[in-house]
């Protein structure tokens, strides 16, 4: 049992390691569905969760993939039963990662019966040729379809997912996808530049010279992105995510519009969090753990009793810091200096003095009494900003 005194994780995610197919560009653990295996690994899920369960009190609970909406009814059921045996439900944010393929009406009730309410969907496009470029398993008029469908199962906070800079993909055509997918309505927008993954077919095309990286167009294309967004009355609160409604009510130290991903915040931000499943990473008061990117040896793992964990690392407090520094500044409202006092116990006027300035000398970032963040120039180059707070 644990210390009563000691305060609880509240922050839970679960990989689901399946998808129907592998995407051109996907490097994330996962591999195509067999009904059995996953049977398997609902049942070693169930068993980590009751490993952990005391140490929770989800505030934040988020299943992603892999294509956790690959899942079928009897097999979400499983799950959701054991959340509820173990006291895990209610939390204020729950979200699942679905694909527009495998949205369905049974699942969209169970899932709000649960407790579920936020989904969010893998788009990537609405143009169909694209679509099938990168290797989905949807069309667009699944995109529209299930969208639909989970309004009319009562979700208010949905977010979607976009992908540009996508080879073949010109400005005209991202700039309907912005514009269609902006017309949804949703509460919440991702959007991703494509990343070329060692080991993807995607990343094989680029080397074998089928296609040139456009840096300038990807530039645009982002660009792009956050004027439309931001005229549709998005507010912009990291580098690519975006969410309505600009919240009136300050949080104690920062300000995050009302349909923000709490549970990506907490990543940002330094926070502690669970990760189970295949793969999944987890952060527990300092110490970083990483599960086996296997599923049939995670599996065997929990049978016999035991968290399936490859390795664990306890980082010195500095480095702990400069990582947190370096995370949090892919909020638009960077980091109040206190409140990273409070998360680190470490000054950033102290310690990151010279390199605040010299990004301040640049242009991208900006020093108030109150805190650092970076500027809208200064998001577009985030990770070599971010370089400089690592210790
Ligand atoms: S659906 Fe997502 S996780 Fe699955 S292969 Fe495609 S990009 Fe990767």
């Amino acid at each position: 049992m644990l210390d009563s005194k000691v305060t609880r994780i509240t922050s839970l995610y679960f990989h689901v390691p399946f998808c129907a197919q592998k995407c051109a560009y996907c490097a994330f653990y996962s591999e195509p569905s067999s009904g059995e295996l996953i049977n398997r690994y609902v049942a070693a899920l169930i068993r980590e969760l009751e490993i952990v369960a005391d140490d929770l009190r989800p505030h934040t609970i988020f299943f992603g993939g892999g294509t956790p909406s690959l899942l079928n009814l009897r097999q979400w059921e499983q799950i959701l039963q054991a959340m509820e045996r173990l006291n895990l439900l209610g939390a204020e944010e729950f979200t699942v990662e679905c694909n527009p393929a495998t949205v369905s009406a049974d699942k969209a009730r169970l899932f709000r019966d649960f407790g579920v309410n936020r989904v969010s969907m893998g788009v990537q496009s609405l143009d169909e040729a694209l679509l099938d470029r990168l290797g989905r398993i949807h069309s667009r008029a699944m995109v529209f379809k299930s969208f639909d469908l989970l309004r009319q199962a009562g979700f208010d906070n949905l977010n979607l997912d976009l992908m540009f800079a996508i080879p073949g993909q010109t400005q005209a055509i991202w700039r309907a996808t912005l514009d269609e997918a902006l017309a949804l309505g949703s509460e919440h927008l991702s959007s991703y530049e494509v990343i070329y993954e060692d080991d993807t077919p995607l990343f094989a095309q680029l080397q074998a010279g089928e296609f040139d990286v456009d840096e300038d167009l990807a530039c645009a294309m982002y660009e792009e992105m956050i004027e439309r967004a931001t005229t549709a009355g998005f507010q912009q609160y990291e580098i690519a995510n975006f969410a309505r409604n600009r919240s009136e009510l300050r949080t104690p130290d920062f300000e995050l519009p009302r349909f923000a991903c709490r549970h990506n915040v907490n990543y940002w931000r330094g926070g502690s969090f669970y990760g189970l499943g295949p793969s999944a990473t987890g952060y527990v008061r300092g110490v970083r753990t990483k599960n086996w990117a296997n599923t049939q040896l995670y599996c065997e793992q929990l049978e016999k009793g035991h968290r399936a964990i490859e390795s664990h690392e306890e980082l010195p407090p500095l480095k702990r810091a400069g990582e947190t520094a370096a995370f949090g500044l892919r909020l638009v409202a960077g980091w109040p200096f206190e409140e990273f006092q409070r998360t680190t116990s470490f000054d950033l006027r102290r310690e990151w003095s010279a390199d605040m300035n010299q990004l301040a000398g640049r242009g991208w970032a900006e020093i108030s009494p109150d805190g650092f963040h970076l500027t809208r120039q200064g998001l577009r180059f985030a990770d070599a900003a971010a370089e400089m707070f690592l210790r």
